[in-house]
């Protein structure tokens, strides 16, 4: 397996709000959260590389050089010359966060519309990460292209990890996103939902429903988080489950199952041991979602 981790998504602007009426500005997105841990878990001995797109512009420089501070590979990040990066804004009123989005002509939209440059990444890579974000924001087209690129990149060997990250405000409507999902699902070795989206949005009873249903799209190996509550692991011939050691002071949830995915495919691709990974994934998502943000820094404890 060549030693490179290929994560594919948007990256977003970031303003957080510092109190009288400011903002921090930062990076963030389902995908990078993952291939950020995923950059401190691994030795150096592999390549974690971050395939989006962006802009011309000097915010683009700006996340960018973000990336590449944070020791994440980006000779696969695309160039469009008439769009710019998505932004969020988060709100905070009483306590609680809200979140506001300015995304829909982001250029990460258009990242699987060069596909001889997707497959060139993917067929590079050892193991593939995307999610269902990845998916929504792609034109029905893109989407095609993006899975049989994969399809293509698996038959001469990468590795694929989906997180379903449901998200049918993303979407066109909701049956395509669970048409679309259960199509990706076949294709991959490593399926790690979170059990509340699937509830929500598939009907599933139980975490046990969600793993069935996916081995029966296709899916390999499918990691169910769910919570404080127990993980379950399923393959064709085998079922765990394990409960992650409990946080008592659960600062923010933001990144814990990007995390977990993380830690958990960092140890999987190195020791194949499916309770050492687990272990690995509920360990860094308890630490992270004692502390605020998504990209926590465990070196020295802050927030990135
Ligand atoms: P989720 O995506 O919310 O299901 O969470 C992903 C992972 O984060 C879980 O599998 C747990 O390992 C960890 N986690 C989330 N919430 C908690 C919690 N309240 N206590 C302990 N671990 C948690």
């Amino acid at each position: 397996m060549p030693s490179t981790f290929l994560a594919i998504g948007e990256c977003m602007v970031e303003m957080a709000p510092t109190g009288g009426g400011t903002f921090a500005k930062g990076f963030a997105g389902d995908t990078l959260n993952t291939a950020w841990y995923v950059r401190k878990s691994l030795s150096q001995d592999w390549a974690v590389s971050y395939l989006t797109a962006v802009g011309n512009d000097q915010i683009s420089e700006e996340m960018i050089a973000f990336l590449d501070g944070a020791g994440l590979a980006t000779d696969h990040v695309q160039r469009m010359t008439d769009r710019t990066i998505g932004l969020y804004m988060i709100q905070l009123k009483d306590g609680e966060r809200s979140f506001a989005y300015w995304r829909s002509q982001s250029a990460a939209r258009c990242l699987a519309n060069d596909a001889a440059a997707l497959s060139a990444a993917m067929d590079a890579a050892g193991l593939i990460y995307f999610s269902g974000i990845t998916l929504a924001i792609l034109s029905p087209e893109g989407r095609q292209t993006f899975l049989s690129s994969l399809a293509a990149a698996r038959r001469k060997g990468a590795k694929a990890a989906f997180d379903p990250n449901l998200r049918p405000r993303l979407w066109e409507d909701a049956q395509t996103m669970r048409d679309c999902v259960t199509e990706a699902a076949g294709l991959c070795d490593f399926l790690m939902p979170s059990f509340e989206d699937e509830e929500a949005h598939f009907s599933d009873a139980s975490p046990s429903e969600s793993a069935d249903r996916y081995l029966k799209a296709g899916a390999a190996m499918i990691v169910v988080k769910n919570g404080p509550q127990e993980v379950i692991v399923a393959t064709e011939n085998d079922r765990r489950s394990f409960r992650p050691e409990p946080v008592r002071s659960v600062v923010d949830t933001t990144a814990a199952g990007d995390s977990f995915n993380a830690a958990f495919l960092a140890e999987y691709i190195v020791s194949g041991d499916v309770d050492a990974s687990v272990a690995a994934g509920a360990r860094l998502a308890g630490t992270v979602i004692q502390h605020r943000g998504a990209l926590v820094d465990l070196s020295s404890g802050l927030v990135a």
